[in-house]
C-alpha cells in the first residue's frame, strides 16, 4: 500500500534541468533509499515533495487524498503529514527537550506544563530514545539532538519521514541507535525516505532503493535484487556487462622501484572535511588517483593534501623530509600545484586576463610586491598559450570570454608554469569536449615521463585507466583498497567502490 507516489515530476533552474519525468513511490512501513552521485537531484525530488521548490510539472498524491496533493510550503507539507529532518538540527538548544518538541505547536492554548512532559517522556520511551522530557536539549549528544527531531516530527501524526543525510556527523553507536528508530517507526507503518551517501547503510536498514542518476530515474529496486556492484553501476551509469574488458591503457610504473622515497607521502593525514585519516604516496614520475562515487572523498583527500580544507591531523614528507603544510602557499612553496574541481570559484577570475590567469600563482608564490615585468609576463603567457594551444585572440583577452575547455587550460598553465615537482588534478577535464580532454590526458603522460608526480582525478573511470598506473579506491569518505598492474580494470574498481561483488 502505497502512502506517496510522485508522478511525472520535473523541475528545472536556469541551465540545468535538475528533474526530468521522475517518478517515485513510497510504501506504508518501509525504509526507502533514494540514491544517487551528487547532483542526480535527490535533494531537488525532496524539496519538491515538502514545498521547498515549486514543481514545474508532475503530481503527488498522497494515501487518503483522493486527488494530487497541492504542497505550496512545507508548512502545507507538513499539514499532509510529510515531515522533513534536517542534517543542520534545527532546534532549541536552550530549551528542554520537551519543549523541543512540542514547540509552535500548542496553537495558543495555554500550555498544560505537566501534561507535556508526561506525553513527551512516553513518546521518548516509545521510541527508545534515550532522553528525558525535562532535560535540557543541550545537554544530550548530537545524536539524541537528532533523534527528539525525529521524535517532534513522527509525534506530528507524520506519514512520510524524510531523512536527508542524517548520519553524516554520527559516530558507530549513534548510527546504529539512529536505525533502532527508524527500524520503529517502521514497525508502526511510518514510510521513511532516507537519502545517505554511505553505502554500507543502505544496505543495513533498507528494503527499497531509488536510484536517479543526471535528473532522471533510472529505476526502483527491492534491496535483495541490487547487489552493491549493480548499485554502483547504476549510479555511474554504466552496464557491468561491457566493463569488463576495459583495461588500463596507462604504462606500468617503472620509476625508481619500490624503495625509491616517495616525492610526497602522507601518514594518518585528516582534514575538517568528514574524511577519516589516510595514508598516501607518490613517486617520481608517477601517474596515481583517486577513485570512488562522487561524495566519497576523493576531493576531500586531495584538498587536505595541498593544505585547502583544515588539517586537524597526521604527517606529511617530501622527498623524505617533513613538511608542514596547512595552508595552499605551504604546500605551493613545497613544489606543490593543485587544479581544484570548481574552477568557477577556486580557479578563475573572470575580470582577468588570460595573462594575469596564468601567471597567478608563480606571481603568489614569487610575492605581490616583486611583479614580474610586462615582457616576463608575456613570455610566459605566450609560451603556454603555444604549449597548450589555449584558443585565444590575445593574452590579454579576459578569461571569461573563453570557451570552458580553454579556460581550463589557462589555469592548468598556471600551475605548469610553477614547474611542480607534484601536481594534483581534480577533474580536469570535466565539461570540455574530447579532444581537449583527450590532449589532457596526453600531456599528463608527457609530464610524468619528464619526471613530474601526478595524482589526477576523474568521474570517468576509463579516463584514469589510461593515465593512472596506481589507483586508490575510496568507499563512505575512507580509503578502502588500491589497485595496480592487472587489476586496474573497470570491473575491479567497480567491485572495489562497491565492497564486494555482492
Ligand atoms: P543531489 O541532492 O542529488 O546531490 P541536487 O538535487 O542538489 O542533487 O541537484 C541537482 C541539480 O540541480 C544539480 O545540477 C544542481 O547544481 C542543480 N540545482 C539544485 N538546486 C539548485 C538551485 N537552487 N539553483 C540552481 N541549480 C540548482
Ligand atoms: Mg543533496
Amino acid at each position: 500500500m502505497s502512502v506517496l507516489e510522485m508522478k511525472n515530476i520535473s523541475k528545472s533552474f536556469p541551465g540545468v534541468r535538475a528533474l526530468q519525468h521522475v517518478d517515485f513511490r513510497l510504501c506504508e512501513g518501509e525504509i526507502h533509499a533514494l540514491m544517487g552521485e551528487n547532483g542526480a537531484g535527490k535533494s531537488t525530488l525532496i524539496k519538491v515533495l515538502t514545498g521547498v521548490y515549486e514543481k514545474d510539472e508532475g503530481e503527488i498524491f498522497l494515501k487518503g487524498l483522493n486527488k494530487a496533493a497541492v504542497i505550496r510550503s512545507p508548512q502545507d507539507a507538513q499539514n499532509l503529514g510529510i515531515s522533513t529532518v534536517y542534517q543542520e538540527i534545527t532546534l532549541c538548544p536552550n530549551l528542554s527537550v520537551a519543549e523541543n518538541m512540542y514547540i509552535g505547536r500548542t496553537k495558543g492554548m495555554v500550555t498544560n506544563w505537566k501534561k507535556m512532559y508526561n506525553d513527551a517522556d512516553k513518546i521518548l520511551r516509545q521510541l527508545d530514545i534515550p532522553a528525558k522530557a525535562r532535560q535540557q536539549l543541550s545537554s544530550c549528544s548530537i545524536a539524541v539532538q537528532q533523534m527528539v527531531a525525529i521524535a517532534r516530527a513522527v509525534d506530528m501524526d507524520c506519514k512520510v519521514l524524510i531523512l536527508d543525510e542524517p548520519t553524516s556527523s554520527l559516530d558507530e553507536n549513534e548510527v546504529a541507535k539512529l536505525f533502532n528508530l527508524m527500524r520503529n517507526l517502521r514497525e508502526k507503518g511510518v514510510g521513511i525516505i532516507f537519502v545517505t551517501h554511505f553505502l554500507d547503510q543502505v544496505y543495513e536498514v533498507c528494503d527499497k532503493i531509488t536510484v536517479l542518476r543526471d535528473g532522471q530515474l533510472v529505476g526502483e529496486y527491492v534491496i535483495e535484487d541490487l547487489p552493491r556492484v549493480k548499485l554502483v553501476a547504476k549510479m555511474l551509469g554504466k552496464e557491468l556487462d561491457d566493463m569488463s574488458d576495459i583495461k588500463s591503457e596507462a604504462m606500468e610504473y617503472k620509476g625508481d622501484g619500490a624503495d625509491g622515497v616517495p616525492v610526497y607521502e602522507a601518514q594518518n593525514l585528516q582534514s575538517n572535511a568528514g574524511i577519516k585519516p589516510f595514508d598516501f604516496y607518490i613517486k617520481k614520475g608517477e601517474v596515481n588517483g583517486f577513485t570512488g562515487l562522487l561524495g566519497s572523498g576523493r576531493s576531500e583527500c586531495v584538498r587536505a593534501i595541498f593544505g585547502a580544507d583544515r588539517v586537524i591531523s597526521g604527517k606529511s614528507q617530501m622527498n623524505g623530509r617533513k613538511v608542514k603544510i596547512s595552508k595552499p602557499i605551504d604546500a605551493m612553496k613545497n613544489g606543490i600545484a593543485y587544479l581544484p574541481e570548481d574552477r568557477k570559484v577556486d580557479g578563475i577570475i573572470g575580470d582577468l586576463s588570460v595573462r594575469e590567469n596564468i601567471i597567478l600563482a608563480l606571481q603568489v608564490l614569487k610575492g605581490f610586491f616583486r611583479p614580474f615585468s610586462k615582457a616576463q609576463q608575456y613570455k610566459f603567457a605566450d609560451e603556454y598559450i603555444k604549449l597548450l594551444e589555449i584558443k585565444t585572440a590575445s593574452a590579454d583577452t579576459p578569461i571569461k570570454s573563453l570557451s570552458g575547455g580553454n579556460q581550463q587550460k589557462v589555469i592548468l598553465a598556471r600551475w605548469l608554469l610553477m614547474n611542480p615537482e607534484y601536481l594534483i588534478l581534480d577533474e580536469p577535464t570535466r565539461g570540455i569536449d574530447v579532444g581537449t580532454k583527450v590532449e589532457i590526458q596526453k600531456l599528463v603522460l608527457k609530464l610524468a615521463s619528464e619526471g613530474m608526480s601526478v595524482t589526477f582525478i576523474s568521474s570517468e573511470t576509463d579516463e584514469m585507466l589510461r593515465t593512472c598506473s596506481r589507483m586508490v579506491v575510496m568507499r563512505d569518505r575512507k580509503v578502502v583498497g588500491e589497485l595496480t598492474g592487472s587489476d586496474l580494470t573497470q570491473s575491479k574498481i567497480m567491485s572495489t567502490i562497491a565492497g564486494g561483488d555482492k
